[in-house]
């Protein structure tokens, strides 16, 4: 018996970045696989030579692991031509192309066609002029069988079309139902170009067949394309697979997504830090739905069992950032330190405040602390050198000088805390330990009867640079041990902060003048 479980592909070409609404497709295709225990195809369509280049196709590759899409059967198991579906690469598969050109020349099914360009171009004309579509004449139909294998054998160039019938296509869409297409609407297409080269719609028919793929399931891009290649299954003679057409992705403003909108490549999620599992969970979303729910959260096997190509939606998706960095955060919260430290690590390393690698079991621990400050503030962990800038660097003369802070630095009270603060904090010895940071900060309120905001933010500018930040119980401990860190570059400890920001102070011009 043969096996009947599913076969699907995801057929990308290496053309550029994968996107989010190809990634949707091989994510659909790779969750259908899981869930019907099928197959899951990577197929590699590199036949437009000039634009395919391997180095898209090693980020590809790339992505698609990132992501936790691994396929059964493509071009990086094994060499061209293994297993009985190979080679995975279009480009190596020219001759099977060809084999069955002549294969439908020779039953009829399709034709020589020996039109010029200019020949085609002048009733391409003509129609327009008429606003007739613009259909081919058929002008090479009727050409006797004889005279065409003879015009082919003298040397004159021809393309390979397909024999269209006048009834109207049909098939069936798992998404979108019955969908029927007029025959004028297809004409007879161009299977091989002149040139000998293949075109897409054949190709992909040829190769779906082949590779005894059930279901096609890619981008509605395709709907278009699908009565082209019905009529050329229709013609070898080979059963129909199941299509499903996933709908646009659009963006906010309800146009096609595209880079206006923003990040829209996987390598650029990736370089922002989003999750992978966030990714994946939120593209699900774009356009299916689990049975019975309103559940938004799901692991990757949960998604493989719940997936069903019967809920996915036919009306276009909207790609919202908001919800994707909601899932991130999700995310981030629930991955453990090993992890959020393995991933957040590169970030800092590219600024320099951070070793490429944490060797040092009290740096270790220490960036945890940070990370467990910190991520709970980010939506993508891309924002957290610049989160945690307060803790890396201290600027005292920029701090005295950013407008918000030098507008609470001019009031008498904020000078009072801060005299009494800079000459409290000279008595403690280091490192300050946050119960007599807390103790301290009480002695400046009573000896100088300010509290509240006015207390705690001429305090927090002259550690931070800001008037806004963590708890002092949070922030002085991360301050005090990174200033005994081996770090690239030193941070500065509570005291020197203190004491910068106290030269600093001193040595703007109005007080120079006052003073
Ligand atoms: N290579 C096509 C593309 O990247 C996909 C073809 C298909 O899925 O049929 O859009």
């Amino acid at each position: 018996m043969t096996d009947t479980r599913p076969r699907v592909r995801f057929a990308p070409s290496p053309t550029g970045l994968l996107h989010v609404g190809n990634a949707r497709t091989a994510l659909y295709n790779w969750l259908f696989a899981r869930h019907t225990q099928g197959t899951f195809i990577l197929r590699i369509e590199d036949t437009d030579v000039e634009r395919s280049e391997a180095r898209f196709e090693a980020q590809l590759f790339d992505d698609l692991r990132w992501l936790g899409l691994d396929w059964d059967e493509g071009p990086a198991r094994g060499s061209a031509g293994d297993g009985p579906f190979g080679p995975y690469r279009q480009s190596e598969r020219l001759d099977i192309y060809h084999r069955h050109a002549d294969e439908l020349l020779e039953k009829g099914a399709a034709y020589r066609c020996f039109c010029t360009q200019a020949q085609l171009d002048a009733e391409r004309e003509q129609a327009i002029a008429a606003h007739q579509p613009q259909v081919y004449s058929g002008r090479c139909r009727a050409i006797p069988a004889s005279e065409s294998a003879a015009r082919a054998a003298a040397g004159e160039a021809f393309a390979i079309r397909l024999r269209i019938g006048a009834e109207p296509i049909r098939f069936h869409d798992i998404v979108r139902g019955e969908v029927e297409f007029a025959a004028e609407a297809v004409s007879d297409p161009i299977l091989v170009r002149s040139s000998g080269m293949p075109v897409y719609n054949y190709v992909v028919t040829v190769d779906d067949a082949l590779m005894q793929i059930t279901h096609v399931i890619r981008g509605d891009d395709h709907l278009s394309n699908t009565p082209k290649q019905v009529a050329i299954y229709r013609a070898f003679g080979w059963p129909l697979p199941e299509f499903a057409h996933l709908s646009t992705i659009l963006g906010p403003d309800k146009t096609r997504l595209s880079k206006r909108h923003g990040a829209t490549s996987i390598a650029s999620f990736r370089e922002m830090g989003i999750l992978p599992e966030a990714l994946c969970n939120y593209l699900a979303l774009l356009g299916w739905g689990a049975e019975g729910g309103t559940r938004e959260t799901f692991s990757m096997d949960e998604l493989a069992a719940e997936f069903r190509l019967e809920r996915v939606t036919a009306s276009p998706a909207i790609f919202d950032n908001n919800k994707l960095h909601w899932l991130n955060r999700h995310y981030l919260k629930q991955s453990p330190p090993d992890r959020l430290a393995a991933l957040a690590l590169p970030f800092f390393a590219a600024r320099g405040c951070m070793p490429g690698e944490l060797t040092d079991a009290a740096t270790r621990a220490w960036f945890d602390k940070l990370l467990e400050l910190y991520v709970p503030a980010v939506d993508q962990l891309d924002q957290l050198p610049q989160k945690c800038s307060a803790i890396f660097t201290f600027d005292a003369d920029i701090a005295v000088r950013e407008p918000e802070n030098a507008a609470i630095l001019a009031n008498e009270s904020a000078q009072r805390v801060l005299a009494e603060f800079a000459a409290r904090l000279a008595q403690l010895p280091a490192p300050v330990t946050p119960e007599a940071f807390k103790a301290l900060i009480n002695d400046v309120k009573a000896a100088t009867g300010v509290k509240g905001k006015d207390l705690f933010h001429p305090v927090r500018i002259a550690i931070t640079g800001a008037h806004s930040g963590p708890e002092f119980d949070k922030l002085i401990p991360l301050i005090e041990t990174g200033s005994t860190l081996p770090l690239p570059s030193a941070i500065p400890s509570v005291h020197a902060r203190a004491a910068a920001f106290q030269r600093a102070l001193a040595a703007l011009p109005d007080r120079e003048a006052s003073a």
